[in-house]
């Protein structure tokens, strides 16, 4: 068997999510061999360092300078049928599930999304899969000659890969005009603190108990003395007072900190979906019924905006004494 698996880079570096789907796709079974595939602008942004993969191939192309998901869904399949690849493998972020749905279209095959457990044997490929926000798995038996997959970020732990380092080799993917079309031109930073949400091993986060926008500069204090990152609920963002970028939830950033403190937010399954990957939960909230309390590891029942400033407080005259 023959997997390729598709690798996100940040900054020069293959991302987390990718290392645990090439993780995942080196697990397959019967001894996959297992390529990768990465979509830079240059060959000199190739992976460097062991990663759990027999080889990579950098496709390179002007059009991977940005984000061009069709483009390098061409290249995906482009690869894939040069190997005879059996399997193909993304991580399951919202880029790696844009671009498997679009290799999937090209080879008129159904994707298996957000997998968390793959058992392939001989032409028999089942799948776990998170649905509906993760309050569902889903056991599914994929019938299909090639066996599209991504991995719920997350669901396995990365390893490097032991040993040497892969070989690494370019080609130039030819691309059609329609994916060079659909292309990424314009980005706007965040005005965020510099932490990513997603990679946060600390995530303190407000909802509608916060009051309003204001009503985060403590929630914002809390953040920055645990060197955390600021997230939020729906009610927060759909008033305006957070961007979507900070929204916590199925509809919003998947969250895995070490610790979620969880500031005046009720608990909907929406909102959970996103943070249920974090080690521990400490909820601050008003309502001893709150729903957020019976995932809860920690809860202190009061007022956040005094609670907050209370924590703040007492981890400052922790650190000066
Ligand atoms: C399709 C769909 C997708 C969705 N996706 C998401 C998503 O990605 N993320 C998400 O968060 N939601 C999502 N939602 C919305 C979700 O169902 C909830 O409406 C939302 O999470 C509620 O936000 P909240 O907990 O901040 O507000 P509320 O449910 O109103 O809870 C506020 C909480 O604050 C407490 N509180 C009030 N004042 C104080 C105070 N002074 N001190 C301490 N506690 C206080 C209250 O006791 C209460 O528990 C989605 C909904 C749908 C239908």
């Amino acid at each position: 068997m023959t997997a390729l698996v598709y690798l996100e880079q940040t900054d020069g570096a293959v991302d987390e999510p990718s290392l645990q789907a090439a993780t995942m796709a080196s697990s397959l079974g019967g001894g996959a061999e297992v390529h990768a595939i990465v979509a830079a602008d240059t060959a000199a942004l190739a992976p460097a360092g062991p990663l759990p993969v027999d080889a990579v191939q950098v496709a390179v192309h002007e059009a991977f300078g940005s984000y061009a998901p069709l483009a390098v869904a061409e290249a995906v399949v482009e690869l894939a049928g040069r190997l005879g690849a059996t399997c193909v493998v993304g991580p399951g972020t919202e880029r790696g599930n844009e671009v498997l749905a679009h290799v999937a279209a090209l080879l008129d095959l159904p994707l298996a999304a957000n997998c968390v457990a793959v058992a392939v044997a001989d032409a028999d490929a089942r799948v776990t899969r998170v649905r509906w926000g993760g309050s569902l798995l889903e056991e599914a038996r994929v019938d299909a000659p090639t066996l599209l997959l991504t991995v719920q970020p997350h669901a396995v732990a990365a390893e490097p890969g032991a040993g040497d380092w892969p070989s690494v080799e370019t080609f130039t993917p030819t691309l059609s005009d329609a994916a060079l079309a659909l292309r990424v031109v314009e980005r706007v930073g965040a005005a965020t603190g510099g932490v990513s949400l997603a990679d946060a091993r600390v995530v303190v986060s407000g909802g509608r108990g916060a009051g309003s926008e204001e009503g985060f500069a403590p929630i914002e204090e809390l953040a920055e003395l645990l060197e955390a990152a600021v997230g939020c609920s729906r009610a927060v963002t759909m008033a305006g007072w957070r961007p979507h970028t900070d929204q916590v939830g199925q509809t919003g950033t998947k969250i895995a900190p070490e610790i979620y403190i969880a500031c005046g937010i009720s608990g909907a399954t929406q909102h959970m979906a996103g943070c249920k990957g974090a080690k521990r939960i400490l909820a601050i909230n008003a309502d001893r019924e709150a729903p957020i309390l019976q995932s809860a590891d920690y809860a202190v029942i009061g007022d956040l905006h005094e609670v907050v400033p209370a924590i703040s407080a007492a981890i400052r005259a922790a650190r000066s004494g």
